[in-house]
């Protein structure tokens, strides 16, 4: 579930952003393309169309691209993006039954036979659905530039980070016109306890202190998104739950912590949970705020790396929610609720 819901996120996210950047360059070539073919969006020439003007969308990720993403009172966009979100949905739902070589399903394909999987699959469509909504009053001044963005795979070269080379999926990039960054992983998750679980800081930190956070997936994508676009200031390392009424988590910086949790904003009691002070330096002297949370994430990421490296694997779970639900069900440090 969690892949087919990545896959059409991205392609209509691309696809939003296409539009947009053919809109603001007078072009027409897949309006026209709309037009003259019902399923326009799958066929060949269009997607080619589609990659040529993402490519100058992300040649200057600081322009604008007015429906690029859909806005608050912004009807027409939100309206546009739910019909192409639909038809992408449509068309990769079809691709699950397509076989490899005539004979084998697709890996991971999502082909529903029971009714119940049949509701997960109707479930997922109007989660994607009420997503729009959702980010329409969030990230404001965002918009998405980059997305499922690789390094380490396809001839791309890995990535040193805390001494070790690493492979992985940017799920998607946002950029602002001052060129800002939020870094976005999506999770096909709840919504429910989603806060609590991928906020990067705890309840009742002190000020100073530093502990890797439960979850640490973006902030080493923001880090590694730092070092690979150095003209951009990543501002934000953040989770966005696709699922249910969903929610945004992780790390702002705390002069856009507004801008990026919008219209929903964050209570005064959890903003100390999501938000980075400009003038904390979690225990760094080289760097504060966002890049000194990068740093010290990364060099504690580091020290454990090392540890692993050197057979240290002993099971050390931080508490019970991390043994949840771990199959290794005779496992003698299990932490049970
Ligand atoms: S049950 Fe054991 S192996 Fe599984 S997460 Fe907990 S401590 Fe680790």
């Amino acid at each position: 579930m969690g892949t087919f819901a990545h896959r059409v996120l991205e392609v209509s996210r691309r696809e939003f952003v296409a539009r947009a950047q053919e809109r603001l360059e007078g072009g027409h070539v897949l309006a026209d393309l709309r037009a003259a073919h019902e399923g326009a969006m799958q066929r060949e020439d269009y997607r080619e169309e589609v990659e040529r003007l993402l490519g100058r969308a992300q040649a200057d990720p600081c322009v604008r691209l007015p429906g690029s993403r859909p806005l608050v009172g912004d009807a027409p966009t939100l309206e546009e993006a739910r019909a192409a979100l639909d038809e992408e949905f449509d068309a990769h739902l079809s691709h699950q039954y397509q076989l490899v070589g005539g004979r084998r399903p697709l890996p991971q394909a999502l082909v529903p036979h029971l009714a119940r999987e049949h509701g997960q699959l109707l479930g997922l469509r109007r989660d994607l659905g009420s997503l729009l909504d959702f980010e329409a009053g969030a990230l404001e001044g965002f918009e998405p530039r980059l997305f499922e963005w690789g390094f380490g795979r396809g001839g791309a070269p890995k990535v040193e980070y805390a001494g070790v080379l690493l492979t992985g999926t940017v799920d998607r990039i946002d950029v602002d016109a001052h060129g800002q960054v939020a870094v976005i992983d999506y999770k096909h998750k709840s919504d429910l306890g989603f806060a609590r679980e991928y906020d990067a800081f705890s309840a009742g930190r002190e000020q100073g202190s530093f502990s890797l956070p439960r979850r640490v997936q973006s902030l080493v994508y923001a880090q590694v998104v730092r070092r690979a676009f150095p003209d951009l200031t990543v501002r934000a390392a953040l989770y966005l739950c696709t699922k249910g009424s969903h929610a945004l988590a992780g790390a702002a910086d705390e002069n856009i912590v507004d801008l990026v949790f919008g219209e929903r904003g964050v209570s005064s009691k959890r903003l100390p949970s999501v938000s980075v002070p400009r003038g904390e330096a979690f225990g760094r002297t080289d760097a504060s705020g966002m890049e000194a949370l990068l740093d010290a994430s990364e060099e504690a990421i580091a020290r454990a790396m090392e540890r692993l490296l050197a057979g240290d694997i002993e099971a050390n779970p931080l508490d019970a929610e991390a043994c949840q639900f771990c199959p290794v069900l005779n496992c003698e440090r299990r932490l049970r609720k």
